[in-house]
């Protein structure tokens, strides 16, 4: 096939133990997985099913980097998240098939315009301009399953300049990952490639140029950011 320009690279994440690469398909988001944010986001969980956002794939970005604050806002906000790779494909599976096809789990960062997020709110408009933010997806090395262990009481944390900001552990999440998966694959034929970003803990706050973060969940690759100048 003969392309009118050439297309974009394939956006990618690595793999810790391995270097082999892992091609991202879509990026799922879900919202409001910790009652402790819901209640500071001035909501509630919604306990009759989980719900979503997305991230185009090329919203994704490494850690370790330095990435400027992204124009239009004024209230730029860290959410850090347990990512679930998906490695299998599956479709309207119950939650022993949707947890074995988890391929592994990483460490990430939801970056949010809060004041367009809420300008979405308030309008009763989408959340793409508040959520699917260019460099906005921040994403660590995916771990794989076999080398991650139990997910199970494992600490979820953040800081800025070294302070703590998110701290929670992943069973106060809402939904567990194997319910969000088996959801999920109500709505798509999920498959490898697909990420899902599984919400945050409380204490999103905003970030300054010149802040760096630091994300991490116990046994897995910590998630790292430095906010720049904004582009010119
Ligand atoms: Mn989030």
């Amino acid at each position: 096939m003969r392309y009118v320009f050439p297309p974009k690279a394939i956006p990618a994440l690595p793999i810790i133990g391995s270097d082999l690469f892992y091609p991202v398909a879509r990026i799922f988001c879900v919202g409001r997985n910790y009652a402790a944010h819901a209640v500071e986001m001035g909501g509630e969980v919604d306990r009759e099913a989980p719900w979503y956002f997305t991230k185009s794939s090329h919203a994704l970005a490494q850690s370790g980097k330095t990435l400027p604050y992204p124009p239009g806002t004024s209230n730029y906000h860290h959410e850090m998240e347990l990512v679930v790779a998906i490695g299998a494909p599956i479709f309207e599976v119950d939650t022993n098939d949707a947890g074995a096809a988890v391929f592994g789990y990483a460490c990430g960062l939801d970056m949010t315009r809060r004041d367009r997020q809420q300008d979405g709110k308030d309008h009763r408009r989408p959340w793409d301009l508040g959520k699917d933010v260019e460099n906005g997806a921040v994403i660590a090395g995916i771990t794989p399953i076999a080398d991650a262990g139990q997910l199970r009481s494992k600490r979820i944390s953040l800081s800025v300049n070294g302070d703590v900001r998110q701290d929670a552990t992943l069973d106060d999440m809402v939904w567990s990952v194997p319910e969000i998966v088996r959801h999920l694959s109500r709505f798509y034929h999920l498959g490898p490639g697909d990420l899902i970003m599984t919400g945050t803990p409380a204490g999103v706050g905003p970030v300054q140029v010149g802040d760096d973060i630091v994300g991490n969940i116990d046994g897995l690759a910590p998630v790292t950011l430095t906010i720049g100048q904004a582009a010119g």
